[in-house]
């Protein structure tokens, strides 16, 4: 109640990978900020390690999830159909619910964008039905944010990244170790003439910050790490924008819309939030200050620009040009499995990718963009045994076991995130029927990528099966790419930056055309979400944005 009524001068909605930066930044500076997570602030004891209930296999639950049956989405397959998804459920898109977003269990891969990823349409043109743009921003605009993410949130990374995105300052720690697959791996690549390095990873690889090192467990992507080396806002911005005492974070807060009048200014925000601290009953409060900050991951940040809704925007905020919630997008991903030829081992340590190439990124001829192909994270037995046997195995019974037995330590998986070509028709609106545990339309998500990311991801999946067969696996196979949508934990999109308030949702910096004080920190602002992992770009942004509302 008292968080409520005392004066901020932001607030910020979600204390994920992106909100949890610009709490950081702002508090740091002086600004006095008040933080409204939806999730709990979870330890490590908090995130069980159930191997059918986690972030990485969410077969009966998650492990991070609060109320997962108050929080249903609405999915509507490519044929129409329309159903309700919990959050554990593949349909619904999930990244992690808490204090620190999807960064809390991550699996660190910490990239840059390529030049060209912020280039798309000039360098490929817009291919009919799609909604490809350029950013309005560069790759050099951002690389001095890389660099400050990179050094304030802890990537260890290999100078030799710089082949496809140049960078001043080398990474702030060493690079993973390269086990034995990885250094097979990488004769497979010399054989071929393909470039090669160690990829860039957010964790301590040594202690930093005041934290400890990795200690390359097996319970990795999907858990609460037991070192704390897994690096994120979580444990770095937000404790830092904490400690100032001018930063206060409301936990189990959830934000149901943004307050404007009648120019057009954001004013402050609604949400519901326990009576007590450990009650289930909630009220609605409201909450003031002079800038809002939205930040509540691409599917969330779009739902609340749409319940925001008043007389003066009865599209939803900075929806002029019915861009909210559009061009969702994630990324495809092939996955291509090999068996390791006898006296090669997967050790299958933690975090487990090692070596990673970025030859196809661009440059593909008949294809446009591409992706960075790498080998796998640590693999759970259950994850090996439900997706990564050979396709001939029985499933059960002695043969299988057996297989288990023998082969878990020969597999090999690479993968890679491929370039989404993105469709305007790829979406997220409101449900006109189903309504979460406050009565909030919920977030309804329809469409598909467009069809040239199917043959983008085909052609990656085909260079993955070179790569393992070169390197003398002694089986490979892998399965063909459907057209689907595919936003996932890597979701982007859906208020995407653009100069002209026409081309879409906010302006270079991340401020909402329309409405000065109101601001967006998360991946709902990439125009195209490049052939890497997305997270470096969502901090790199938020930095940017951080900045500029101080110099303001
Ligand atoms: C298992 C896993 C592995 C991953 N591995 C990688 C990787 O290796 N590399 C990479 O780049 N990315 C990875 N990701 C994705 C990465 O975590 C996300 O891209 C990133 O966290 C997105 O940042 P964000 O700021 O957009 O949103 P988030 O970090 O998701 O934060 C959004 C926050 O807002 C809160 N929130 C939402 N709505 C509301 C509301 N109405 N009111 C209050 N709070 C709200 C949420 O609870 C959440 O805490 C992974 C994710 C997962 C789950």
């Amino acid at each position: 109640m008292s968080a409520a009524s005392a004066p901020y001068d932001v607030i910020i909605v979600g204390a994920g990978l992106g909100g949890g930066i610009a709490a950081g930044l702002l508090a740091a500076a002086g600004q006095r900020v008040l933080i409204l997570e939806r999730g709990r602030d979870l330890r490590y004891r908090d995130i069980p390690t159930d191997h059918l209930r986690h972030h990485r296999l969410s077969l009966y639950g998650d492990n991070t999830t609060l109320d997962p049956a108050g929080h249903p989405r609405v999915f509507v397959d490519p044929a129409g159909r329309a159903r309700t998804v919990l959050p554990h459920e593949a349909d619904y898109n999930n990244n992690a619910l808490t204090v620190g977003g999807g960064a809390r269990v991550w699996g660190m891969q910490a990239w840059r964008f390529h030049p060209d990823d912020f280039r798309m349409a000039s360098r490929y043109g817009t291919p009919v039905g799609s909604s490809l743009a350029d950013w309005p921003i560069s790759y050099a605009d951002l690389a001095p944010f890389y660099e400050r993410a990179e050094h304030e949130i802890g990537v260890a990374g290999d100078h030799a990244s710089t082949r496809y995105a140049p960078r001043e300052r080398a990474y702030p720690l060493p690079p993973v170790p390269l086990s034995p697959t990885g250094a097979w791996l990488a004769r497979g690549a010399d054989t071929l003439g393909w470039s090669h390095f160690t990829p860039p990873l957010a964790v301590n690889t040594v202690p930093y910050h005041g934290r400890a090192a990795c200690v390359q467990c097996r319970q990795c992507i999907g858990f609460a790490c037991p070192t704390d080396a897994r690096n994120g806002s979580h444990n770095t911005l937000l404790p830092r924008a904490l400690a100032t005492r001018r930063c206060t974070l409301v936990t189990r807060a959830h934000v149901a819309r943004v307050i404007t009048d009648a120019a057009g200014r954001a004013t402050g925000v609604e949400y519901f939030a326990p009576t007590a601290p450990d009650s289930a009953q909630t009220a609605r409060r409201t909450a003031h200050a002079k800038t809002i900050i939205l930040a509540g991951g691409a599917i969330e940040t779009a739902r609340l620009l749409l319940l925001s809704a008043s007389p003066q925007h009865p599209h939803g905020l900075g929806n002029h040009s019915d861009h909210v919630g559009r061009h969702l997008q994630g990324h495809y991903y092939p996955v291509v499995s090999g068996l390791l030829p006898p006296g090669v081992e997967n050790p299958n340590l933690g975090p487990g990718v090692c070596l990673a190439t970025t030859q196809f990124n661009h440059g593909n001829p008949g294809v446009i963009g591409g992706a960075m192909l790498a080998n796998d994270f640590v693999k759970l037995p259950i994850i090996f045994w439900r997706s990564h046997l050979p396709p001939d195995l029985p499933r059960w019974g002695l043969a299988n076991k057996r297989a288990m037995r023998d082969l878990y330590l020969r597999g090999i998986d690479l993968r890679g995130p491929v370039q989404e070509i993105p469709s305007p028709d790829s979406r997220v609106t409101l449900d006109p029927t189903v309504r979460d545990r406050f009565g909030l339309p919920v977030a309804r998500l329809s469409g598909t990528t467009h069809p040239e990311t199917v043959r983008t991801a085909e052609f990656i999946r085909a260079r993955a099966e070179e790569w393992l067969r070169a390197a003398g696996a002694e089986r490979v196979w892998s399965s063909p790419m459907d057209l689907h949508l595919s936003a996932s934990q890597h979701q982007a999109g859906t208020a995407r930056l653009a100069a002209d308030p026409r081309d879409g949702v906010t302006d270079p910096f991340g401020r909402v055309h329309g409405h000065d004080n109101l601001w967006i920190t998360d991946g709902s602002l990439h125009v195209t979400n490049g052939g890497f992992n997305p997270a470096l770009t969502i901090m790199a942004l938020a930095f940017r944005a951080a900045e500029k509302i101080l110099r303001q």
